[in-house]
């Protein structure tokens, strides 16, 4: 498979001010993230809101410069934000946003909004570029004629579709779709993602999908990453994870997923993520961890691969460092 994608521990801070002396305070949003994203396969990226996994979809494509670290796409770093060939290489990444209404510009007919990325890098002639859009409403499964309508005459469905076409008009190499099904009804999201797989089969671009959604996660990727407060602490095959997550944040994750006639117990984490300006000493999720011991306390978990299933795991207990403790999560009976 070829690498379309690399970054290399990706670092992103922002500065804040606490407490009633407003004390600067470096807040690490994203901490030494790295990933690989084959040609034509999908990377999930999962976690709580807040975990960073926006910010590192927004890195990945150059909207945000990280603070450290290097995004290679294609194999040659990624230009500056803002300059002549940033701009070029934006037409081979994309980006797919969570409200496509706010996406989308009410005023405009969707058929003007497709052929805008055409416009913008100068690609066809204007018949051409009629030719495309509807080629791309047929793709995403709208009709041509609903080019001429405006978002607030389309559903919840078909404006994602829109986005998605309007994504997809560069034929770009990345697609980063940042929690795209999560505004939409329970019953078109398994439209949208059956679609995203489809749009893949056919137009053979990576994507990074990130979501809250674990399950949504599994449906459409081939490899999975687990973020928790800047970092990933887990990445594997989706149905491994997913079945016998080694992270007991990923564990915790999995668990709160409704299975009927599971009888699988939930692991309820106590307390609210901790806030990033005030990242716990060792493993940042000691203070929520079920089986924290007192190493987790003192030492951050390097990210590093289990050599019995090649699966990258950051935890002192699931590489056999230290046997499990005893820490604060409560385990209760499935309904
Ligand atoms: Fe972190 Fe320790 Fe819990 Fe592993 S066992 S997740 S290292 S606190």
């Amino acid at each position: 498979m070829t690498v379309l994608l690399e970054a290399d521990h990706l670092l992103r801070r922002y500065a804040t001010r606490r407490g009633m002396l407003g004390r600067p305070v470096d807040v690490r949003a994203v901490d030494g993230v790295s990933l690989v994203l084959e040609a034509g396969r999908t990377l999930g990226l999962v976690g709580e809101s807040g975990c960073g996994k926006s910010t590192t979809g927004r890195l990945v494509l150059g909207l945000e410069t990280p603070d450290g670290g290097e995004v290679r796409f294609q194999g040659d770093a990624m230009p500056p934000p803002g300059s002549a060939a940033w701009r070029a290489l934006r037409a081979r990444m994309q980006m797919v946003f969570q409200d496509p209404l706010g996406a989308l510009d009410r005023r405009l007919p969707i058929g003007v909004q497709v052929a805008e990325p055409l416009e913008i890098h100068a690609i066809g002639n204007a018949h051409e570029r009629a030719a495309r859009v509807e080629t791309l409403l047929r793709a995403v499964g709208l009709r041509p004629d609903h080019a001429t309508r405006y978002p607030h005459e389309l559903s919840g469905g078909q404006r994602q579709r829109a986005v998605l076409a309007r994504a997809l008009a560069t034929d770009p190499a990345l697609l980063v779709c940042d929690e795209p099904i999560s505004a939409l009804d329970v019953s078109i999201q398994a439209q949208v993602m059956n679609l995203l797989v489809e749009l893949q089969d056919r137009f053979g671009m990576g994507v990074l999908f990130i979501s809250h959604d674990l399950r949504a996660v599994r449906q459409v990727s081939h490899r999975v990453a687990v973020m928790y407060l800047g970092r990933i602490v887990e990445e594997g095959d989706p149905d491994a994870v997913l079945h016998d997550p080694a992270h007991p944040y990923a564990q915790a994750l999995v668990s709160a997923i409704p299975h009927p006639g599971r009888g699988a117990r939930r692991i309820v984490l106590q307390g609210d993520p901790p806030n990033p300006a005030d990242r716990p000493r060792g493993c940042a999720f000691h203070p929520r961890c079920p089986v924290a011991t007192s190493l987790c306390t003192m030492d951050v978990p390097a990210l590093k691969r289990r050599p019995t299933d090649g699966r990258l795991i950051a935890c002192h207990v699931a590489h056999g460092d230290v046997p499990a403790g005893g820490g604060v999560a409560e385990v209760k009976e499935a309904a």
